[in-house]
């Protein structure tokens, strides 16, 4: 791939990592640390290069989604602790192990197969234990109406796993509705319950960790021993206009570009791109922009008035995004030519175009939206 500003690419500023992790240093306490959550190749971000950048921050525990995304952590040469979030296949235990990684254990059952496959290996694997408190998804349910603890304790104790940590993880940290903020209340109670019941019975728990990024801003007085943020570091949240109860100020790393390829002057009633659900009323000038959805800009924005900055003007996009290329309504901006570079997140010349307006246009959350963008955008790093 060509690291250059070839069609599109996205410009991704390291420098201002630092900040975005200070100003998380300043919600939390003094003495938590943070996990940083690099999974997805940190959103589609890099993951090596962020978890870099990270490493000189101090932050020294990383947390991916699966073995594989550990594996290329460790393969750049990070030896910090990782914490894989999710499943690894029994298969792969041997690489848990191969590459001293620490995985999550989040049913009785499936701890016991990693404790068989350890023992069988004559050693231990590394784990944290998952508790669900209210999420649905992995760990054991530890709730009002069931309340496992007696699965929990037997992980602790289990022959081949060395369990050196605790958590859960909030489903609606990011809504501060009475009921849903009831309802994380109620997750912190249940977790802090298993804590206590794991300390009563002689264990201790090892580390303890509870809040993603908009646990880290809506409760930021829990203290933990660590915080998960993934978002928070890449400088956005999930959706501006969702209230939070803290204030900092974060600065969005990541910036999306693209070339123009051709400036054409269209007649009254002609049809742009495939579909034709955009017909020119009256003359119009229009530019083609080298950047589709097969780069991973969302096709679901077509013709509906989403936007992008050219010579530090909004332009609209007409007609249905194709596959490698758009095209915008130009008549407006003077100069336009081939060549031109095309912000469609970022800032150009001192307009800006937010994440979040991108994430409005396709009706979802930041968190997705920066996943959207594939490995053919080379990713360009700016750092000191
Ligand atoms: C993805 C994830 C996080 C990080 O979430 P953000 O909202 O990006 O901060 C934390 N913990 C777990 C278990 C996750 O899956």
């Amino acid at each position: 791939m060509l690291e250059c500003k070839s069609r599109a690419w996205m410009e991704i500023d390291t420098t201002k990592i630092a900040h975005n992790v200070e100003e998380i240093r300043k919600l939390i306490p003094k003495k938590t640390k943070i996990m940083a959550i690099v999974k997805a190749n940190a959103y589609g971000h890099g993951d090596v290069v962020i978890s870099k950048e990270l490493i000189k921050c101090g932050v020294d525990f990383f947390g991916v989604s699966s073995v594989d995304e550990a594996i290329s952590l460790r393969e750049a040469g990070i030896t910090c602790d990782i914490l894989i979030l999710g499943y690894t296949p029994p298969m792969h235990f041997h690489y848990v192990l191969k590459h001293n990684l620490i995985q999550t254990f989040f049913s009785l059952e499936y701890a016991q197969k990693a404790a068989a496959f350890a023992q069988s290996q004559q050693t231990m694997m590394r784990g944290h234990v998952k508790i669900d408190t209210g999420m649905s998804r992995l760990g054991v349910i530890c709730q009002d109406h069931e309340y496992h603890i007696d699965d929990v304790l037997r992980i602790y104790t289990m022959a081949g796993l060395q369990v050196e940590g605790i958590f859960s993880h909030f489903s609606v940290s990011d809504d501060l509705s009475k009921k849903n903020e009831l309802y994380t209340k109620h997750q912190i109670i249940l977790f802090d319950r298993v804590l206590a019941d794991v300390k009563k019975a002689g264990i201790h728990p090892g580390v303890t960790h509870l809040q993603n990024s908009y646990g880290i801003l809506n409760y930021p007085e829990l203290a933990y021993d660590y915080v998960r943020p993934g978002l928070l570091f890449l400088g956005v949240t999930s959706n501006d206009a969702l209230e939070i109860r803290t204030n900092p100020s974060f600065l969005p790393i990541m910036q999306l570009k693209a070339n123009v390829s051709l400036v054409k002057t269209i007649q009254p009633n002609v049809s742009v791109s495939y579909g034709r659900n955009y017909c020119s009323k009256d003359v119009r000038k229009i530019a083609t922009v080298s950047i589709g959805y097969a780069d991973g800009y969302p096709r679901a924005v077509s013709n509906i008035g989403a936007e992008v900055l050219i010579h530090g003007q909004r332009a609209t996009i007409i007609g249905n995004i194709c596959m490698d290329q758009l095209m915008i309504d130009v008549t407006h901006i003077d100069q336009v030519k081939e060549g031109d570079v095309v912000t469609l997140i970022g800032e150009d010349q001192g307009a800006f175009l937010a994440v979040d307006e991108l994430t409005r246009w396709a009706k979802t959350i930041n968190n997705d939206t920066l996943c959207f963008f594939k490995g053919r955008v080379p990713r360009i790093y700016k750092s000191e």
